[in-house]
């Protein structure tokens, strides 16, 4: 071949990287142990699995089998280990965490050559993208270790963490675990996939050059119904970080409830990539290589779905299709290949299946002319038109290099069409307007936007799912809640509330009467002999603005201590909680009215329920049986509180990020939509403002169960509510049998978060029951707090439980 012929086909020469490093390396360290404590193991069960080069099927070599005994181990070492780790100054874990950090630069084109063994991915991609962003992840979160004294006061870490990750990006999911857990003083247990451990198991050597203490960082390579499901059950794993599919994040949910174990899941996704008419199209073309052909399209947030608008479709297509038909497919060590291969055989046989149902179901199947390599696991780029949105490929998660195209003609039927998804893990956004590109933004459920760009990842920026995407972060400031919990929790002792009755006050002193604290007499008239009967006051629900009876007819007493009826409530059911549900969301523009406007009705809820102070103390007191004092401690708390909550509505702002790119990112916490909440019985109105008030002044609609034992307080203010120009549907609230009432909110498909703060029981139920549409739960696990502390009963862990953060990256300049 002459220069002239060259210059005619300009086809790529192979540009080969060596695998032999990759492969003595391998040859060197078989047979691999399991890395508990810092020494290589042998596994329990004696057995091996092997790990397969998916562009050649054949064997790499063979990783470890664990089992349960070897979890019991890696888990007693990771205990042992925190009761020093977790005391660690921060500056001492910032340096082994920034000497990980050099370590994965020293060894870096080691772990890019095995990485793409392993995976299948091509090279370019470790080299220049996962491995780059391992080691950023490290130093990132050494600053965070060196900072946390000072910028997480009074957290602690949560102890043992189980970490399970997914073979799609093997170090890099790795990175995202460890290097958070290890900054916040947490000890690790971790389970790679078991396509892909080699990475896990160099890391493991790296963690033994840098000496970090033994049992800090723990590595259990093997199967899922092996090591991840045990570690998942472990009663000694304070926490499970788990990513993968979404039906494993439900089983895992499932397992966990009621355990107490923090949990964190990061699931799948169908993300669209919206495409608008004044987009730059050779720019969109671009992205869209990146959006879905980068990895194989084997990432979760991956751009599948492409949303264009109706009168550029047909130029885009055939400006794609000439694109597609010049990537290339192959050995993914080929420093020229843009697609490796797929990690294995059932993945391959999965996007083959769906790919086939996609044709039978009517779409139209695009493919470019030539042939995938004939052996390994190869997937050529596929490209779907003619898709119809409710069609098995434009819902599922394919999980791999297969495209499909939609259109849509307004703005609107683009945030629609986007929408349309049970996942909500990222978007991309392409206009020339940024005006348009902005005001779609925000409008998207999903935890990440990228305005024309796509699958950009960077430390700094936390990374995770609205809906079925899952919950929690990784990255950014955000994702080190996840690691820690408040210091406060360890020195929980139980709530003792002064009662009248009591011969003496808890300071020793002999209470004063009930009279004389202004109480109630004996005969509730409280000295004062009416001459008329009492007009009843028989509260209803607050559904929608208004006061509406109990769809059931039938009301439930309410008793005071001594067990004696002091008036009736309704007894709310299914119906009530549903037209609730409807009516929280008929109020979503709650979520895009102003901050300030939040604030002045927050303001003034509070200045209604101070004129009515001694009515709703007295209430307390009814209820209660506590002393006067005590109730008006407790209404003056919850106008404090109304208060507290009016400042920071327009004060929980986020952050600008920075991340190394020209542009920014915008870090906005967002509402999370509709709220259920079941009210504790410590406080009854206190309790009831305590969760009522963070949840809508970050712009939630809430759906309340009041104190089940006391729910007057909180029928009292509806009265309040309604003079204080909150608009309808944004509270309501419906009494009756909490655990009952609980079980349907939490099972309930458009409740997108439930709170539950009672009995252990009734935590694990809504926990099992949240696992349904994957919702956020915050539950007590049956602990009491002091309300009317507000280190434990308002502030930052209020306005994070009510928000979820959504990170808009806006890349800059021509
Ligand atoms: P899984 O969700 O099954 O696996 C992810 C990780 O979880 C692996 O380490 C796996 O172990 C482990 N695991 C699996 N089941 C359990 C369990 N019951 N308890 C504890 N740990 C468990 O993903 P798959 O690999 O099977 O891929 C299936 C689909 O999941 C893909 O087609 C894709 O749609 C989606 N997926 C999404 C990812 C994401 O980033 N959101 C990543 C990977 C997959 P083991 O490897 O031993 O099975």
């Amino acid at each position: 071949m002459n220069i002239i012929d060259i210059f005619e086909t300009m086809e790529y020469g192979p540009a080969p990287e060596a695998a032999a490093p990759g492969l003595a390396w391998i040859k060197e360290h078989q047979p691999f142990g399991l890395f508990i404590n810092n020494q290589w193991v042998k596994p329990a069960s004696g057995k091996y699995i092997d790990s397969i080069n998916p562009s050649t099927a054949k064997p790499l070599t063979q990783v470890a089998a664990a089992n349960s005994k070897d979890v019991d181990a890696a888990v007693a070492a990771a205990r042992k280990a925190f009761e020093t780790w977790g005391k660690t100054p921060g500056h001492v874990r910032a340096r082994y965490m920034y000497a990980i950090a050099r370590h994965i630069q020293k060894h870096s084109r080691l772990l890019a050559v095995l990485e793409s063994l392993d995976n299948g991915k091509p090279i370019r991609e470790t080299r220049d993208i996962d491995i780059p962003l391992v080691a950023r992840h490290f130093y990132y979160h050494a600053g965070w270790a060196q900072l946390m004294e000072q910028e997480l006061p009074g957290y602690v870490p949560v102890g043992v963490v189980g970490q399970i990750i997914p073979w799609n990006f093997p170090l890099l999911m790795l990175a995202w675990k460890i290097a958070p857990a290890l900054a916040m003083g947490n000890t690790v247990v971790l389970k790679p996939a078991r396509y892909t451990s080699l990475t896990a198991l160099k890391f493991a050597e790296i963690i033994q050059e840098v000496g970090l203490p033994p049992g800090v960082v723990n590595i259990l390579t093997g199967e899922a119904s092996q090591v991840g499901e045990a570690l998942v059950r472990h009663p000694d794993v304070n926490k499970i970080a788990f990513t993968g599919s979404t039906d494993v994040g439900r089983s895992i949910r499932r397992a966990t409830a009621g355990s107490g174990k923090k949990l964190s899941l990061e699931l799948g996704g169908k993300s669209p990539f919206i495409v608008f008419d004044d987009a730059d199209l050779d720019s969109v073309v671009e992205g869209v290589v990146d959006a879905i052909w980068f990895n194989q399209g084997q990432v979760c947030c991956a751009g599948s779905r492409l949303l264009m608008q109706e009168d550029i479709a047909e130029r885009l297509v055939a400006k794609l299709r000439v694109r597609m038909e010049h990537l290339r497919v192959g050995d993914p060590l080929d420093k020229a290949v843009d697609i490796g291969a797929i990690v294995s055989p059932g993945q391959l046989k999965e996007i083959q299946r769906l790919v086939d149902q996609g044709v039978e179901e009517g779409a139209e199947m695009w493919q470019p002319s030539w042939a995938c390599p004939a052996e390994g696991y190869f997937f050529p780029p596929t490209l779907f038109t003619n898709v119809s949105p409710a069609t098995t490929i434009a819902q599922v998660e394919i999980f791999g290099p297969v495209l499909v195209a939609m259109t849509f003609r307004t703005p609107a039927e683009a945030v629609a069409l986007a929408n349309n998804t049970r996942y909500g893990l990222a978007a991309s956004v392409w206009s020339e307007n940024i005006n348009l590109a902005l005001d779609i933004a925000p409008k998207i459920k999903a935890g990440s936007v990228w305005i024309n760009c796509t699958n950009l990842f960077d430390a700094t920026s936390g990374f995770g799912g609205y809906r079925e995407s899952g919950f929690g972060r990784e990255g950014g400031k955000e994702g080190l809640y996840e690691y820690v919990r408040p210091a406060w929790e360890a020195n929980e002792t139980a709530v003792e509330l002064p009662i009248a009755n009591e011969s003496t006050s808890s300071n020793g002193a002999k209470p004063r009467s009930h009279e004389e604290e202004g109480g109630e007499m004996e005969d509730g008239t409280n000295g004062y002999r009416a001459t008329l009967p009492a007009i009843d006051r028989t509260p209803k629900m607050f559904i929608g603005g208004k006061q509406v009876r109990p769809d059931s007819g039938y009301s439930r007493d309410v008793y005071d201590p001594q067990g004696r009826v002091i008036g009736q409530v309704g007894e709310g059911n299914r119906k009530d909680l549903r037209n609730a549900v409807e009516a929280a969301h008929a109020a979503s523009g709650w979520a895009t009215g102003t901050t300030y406007n939040r604030a002045q009705i927050l303001y003034y809820i509070a200045e209604n329920l101070s004129a009515r102070e001694d009515e709703f103390a007295r209430r307390i007191v009814q209820q209660t049986g506590r002393l006067y004092a005590g109730a008006s401690a407790e209404v003056q708390a919850a106008i404090s509180r109304l208060f507290s909550y009016a400042a920071w509505s327009d004060k929980y702002e986020g952050a600008v990020h920075r991340p190394p790119l020209r542009g920014a990112v915008l870090a906005i916490p967002e509402a999370i939509g509709v709220i259920g909440m079941a009210c504790p019985d410590e406080y009854p109105l206190l309790g009831f403002v305590s969760l009522v008030a963070p949840a809508i002044a970050m712009g939630n609609t809430v759906v309340v169960i009041p104190s089940q034992q006391s729910p007057s307080s909180a029928t009292d203010c509806y009265q309040v509510l309604e003079t204080s120009d909150l608009p309808s549907g944004v509270v309501n609230i419906v009494t009756g049998e909490r655990d009952t009432l609980s079980q349907v909110l939490a099972d309930h498909d458009d409740v997108d978060a439930m709170w539950y703060f009672g009995p252990l029981e009734g935590c694990k139920q809504v926990e099992l029951a949240s696992a349904g549409n994957m919702k956020r739960t915050w539950v007590s696990y049956g602990h009491t707090r002091d309300w009317l502390d507000t280190m434990q009963g308002e502030g930052e862990e209020f306005l994070r439980e009510s928000t979820q953060v959504k990170n808009i990256w806006i890349p800059y300049g021509e």
